[in-house]
């Protein structure tokens, strides 16, 4: 079998929104599972320490955009957790209880 380990952050940080979902500036309380494959008791402090970045901070502003900001977010997550944690498999981030960005680790290539 294989074993993961899942660790949890919650921040509040604020975002534009869209047409579909609310066009006005609000916040959301986010959500974000980093999951690393094995043991990696370290992952939970450093995904700590990345998204103390975004607290009361527009996601608008940290990321370079470009599709919805739950998925750029979960690929900006994935990215720099790679760097120190190699067993890292995917990031969630959870913007409400009903919709959630995953960026997964793909075998092929860098990632
Ligand atoms: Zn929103």
């Amino acid at each position: 079998m294989d074993l993961y380990m899942t660790f949890a952050a919650h921040f509040d940080a604020g975002h534009r929104g869209t047409p579909e979902h609310a066009s006005h500036h609000h916040g959301h309380h986010y959500k974000v599972e980093a999951t690393t494959s094995g043991v990696d008791a370290s992952l939970g402090t450093d995904l700590d320490f990345l998204v103390a970045e975004f607290v009361g901070r527009d996601v608008e502003d940290m990321l370079n955009g470009g599709g919805s900001d739950v998925c750029s977010m979960a690929a900006n997550f994935l990215e720099r957790l790679m760097l120190a944690h190699p067993g890292m498999t995917q990031v969630v981030v959870w913007e409400t209880d009903r919709v959630s960005g995953r960026a997964v680790r793909t075998r092929t290539g860098r990632g």
